[in-house]
């Protein structure tokens, strides 16, 4: 059996691949390089790796281990490709170079504040006292990252008003999973059973899938005209059915929910709890502390508000914080600390349990940890606030008419992010759609689009304090750009993205049935799923 695509052998259509496709304006996609996959770069007997003679007999697996335990016809060649050491380095150095990450340029992605990773956070992370550290080790013997952990949940139980924290979950929707199953935890130790969960309109995707994966049903309540949700709606939702409430806060729209204390006492009046989905906290960091504010139970996310890196599925962390009175049911193990020692306490009999294998996403740990540290109290109030300016000014460039008068579908005034819609560009063809992949070719990662929901063609647009105010205006340029070739030559924007090095792509079709291989006639396959013109 051999896995290695038939073309290997034949490599005719790879010396295309490198070269920039004919059709290109010449200067725009010179370096702009088709990448193959690795398998394709293969060549029987090509390595990039010299290792000395094994130096002892080699075994024969097939007779020392019984037929049944062996893994099918595999052998290691058919499944590894073989290349040398600069084919690799180029294959790896090319396919993060199609990649727009927030070293590369602005990303404002609204409701996930991809803010920049600062260096020194990496620095910390590779200190061997913590990379070379086994989970396994006996307590005595990791002091120093226990230490840290510790260390960490102080500062986030300080920053949220808690009285403790777990660092087990993995992400913020895994955090909102712990806060629920806490909250689910506690009622039953009440002799409770709740069935409901309010949860309302403007809630990110994540708070009424978690309440439905813990076994609640779901009760949607409408925001409020201003975006913002009102006492009254909880109230009249609200029954000793109700569990909680789980509510964002600033929710989705950027908009704080100046009600929050009242909602949270309608909540408590009635036996229910409040989870605040705590994602957007870089909106709120060293002003407000939503454990004062009647919540129960918060997660974090440190790939988000602790400036650790984010997305393409790498490790996250979704910290949560809780209330005197969930204390008892946190994950276990939590980190305890007694005359100057620290240890892991497994004893905790009202505990939800583990959530994750050892203590969390450690790595993440040790940069959140180094980011808090370095900006002390004052630093994060600050980051906050320049996070807050940038979205402001942003939203009141981007809705003046002679950048394009962008349309605000609510004129409350928000915090660190901004939604506008396509509502101006409504008799030109043109969606919020086009304005994201046009925003490619002028070499802007596309904002958050048609989210949160209670916005027809929204676009969620969150710069972060890392933004300078040039690049901010550059930004603001480019939107005005699109909203005058939307008026003159509305092509421009539908048929965008057009210097990339893909066009536009049926999105749905591209996630369920992926085209991974490059060949010379994979443009007409995908733009045979266009969406538009079908
Ligand atoms: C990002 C986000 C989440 C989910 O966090 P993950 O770490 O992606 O699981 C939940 N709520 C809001 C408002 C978010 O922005």
């Amino acid at each position: 059996m051999s896995r290695k695509p038939a073309s290997a052998e034949n490599g005719d259509h790879l010396e295309e691949a490198w070269r920039p496709r004919p059709d290109e304006p010449a200067g725009t996609t010179g370096l702009l390089l088709e990448e193959p996959l690795i398998f394709e770069r293969s060549r029987t007997g090509r390595s990039g790796a010299s290792l000395p003679p094994a130096g002892v007999p080699e075994a024969d697996a097939s007779t020392e281990i019984p037929e049944e335990y062996l893994r099918g016809e595999w052998q290691p060649e058919d499944g590894i490709p073989e290349v040398s050491e600069p084919e690799v380095v180029r294959h790896v150095t090319r396919l993060s170079q199609m990649n727009y990450g927030v070293d590369t340029g602005m990303f404002p992605l609204g409701s996930c504040t991809m803010k920049y990773n600062p260096r020194v956070n990496e620095a910390t992370a590779r200190l061997p006292g913590f990379t070379t550290a086994h989970p396994y080790l006996p307590e005595e013997r990791i002091q120093g990252p226990l230490a840290l952990m510790w260390n960490l949940e102080q500062a986030l139980a300080e920053i949220g008003g808690f009285a403790a924290v777990t660092l087990q979950p993995a992400a913020g929707a895994h955090g909102e999973l712990a806060g629920v199953l806490m909250m689910r935890a506690y009622h039953e130790s009440v002799g409770e059973q709740r069935t409901k969960v309010l949860v309302p309109s403007s809630a990110h995707g994540t708070n009424p899938a978690t309440s439905a994966v813990a076994g609640y049903r779901v009760v949607e309540i409408p925001s409020g005209p201003e975006g913002y949700v009102l006492p009254e709606t909880v109230a009249d939702a609200m029954d000793e059915e109700v569990a909680g409430i789980m509510i964002t806060n600033p929710n989705t729209l950027g908009i704080f929910e100046r009600h929050i204390a009242e909602i949270a006492k309608v909540v408590h009046d009635r036996g229910g709890l409040v989870y605040c989905d705590g994602a957007n906290a870089n909106a709120i960091l060293g002003k407000v502390r939503p454990g004062e504010t009647g919540v129960d139970v918060m997660h974090y996310n440190l790939h988000k508000t602790f400036s650790t890196p984010h997305g393409g599925g790498g490790p996250g962390s979704g910290p949560v914080g809780v209330s005197k009175k969930l204390v008892p049911f946190l994950p276990s193990p939590v980190v305890a600390r007694s005359e100057g020692r620290y240890r892991l306490d497994y004893d905790r009999p009202r505990s939800i349990g583990r959530l994750k294998a050892f203590y969390g996403n450690f790595g993440i740990l040790v940069r959140a940890y180094t980011y808090i540290r370095e900006m002390g109290a004052e630093g994060l109030r600050r980051a906050c606030e320049g996070a807050v300016l940038n979205a402001v000014y942003l939203r009141e460039k981007l809705r003046r008419q002679e950048n394009g008068g962008w349309h605000l579908p609510f004129e409350t005034d928000s915090l660190h992010e901004a939604v506008f819609t396509d509502e101006a560009l409504k008799d030109t063809g043109c969606t919020t759609m086009d304005v994201a992949k046009r925003l490619i070719d002028l070499g802007f990662h596309p904002p958050t689009v048609y989210f949160p929901l209670v916005v027809s063609g929204a676009l969620m647009i969150e710069p972060t304090e890392s933004e300078t105010r040039e690049s901010i205006d550059a930004f603001v340029k480019a939107m005005r750009r699109i909203a005058h070739e939307a008026q003159g030559s509305p092509e421009t924007v539908r048929q965008a993205p057009s210097v990339s090095i893909r066009r536009r792509l049926n999105e749905a079709l591209a996630a369920r049935n992926p085209i991974l291989k490059w060949t010379p006639d994979m443009d007409e396959q995908l733009a045979s799923g266009i969406q538009r013109g079908k």
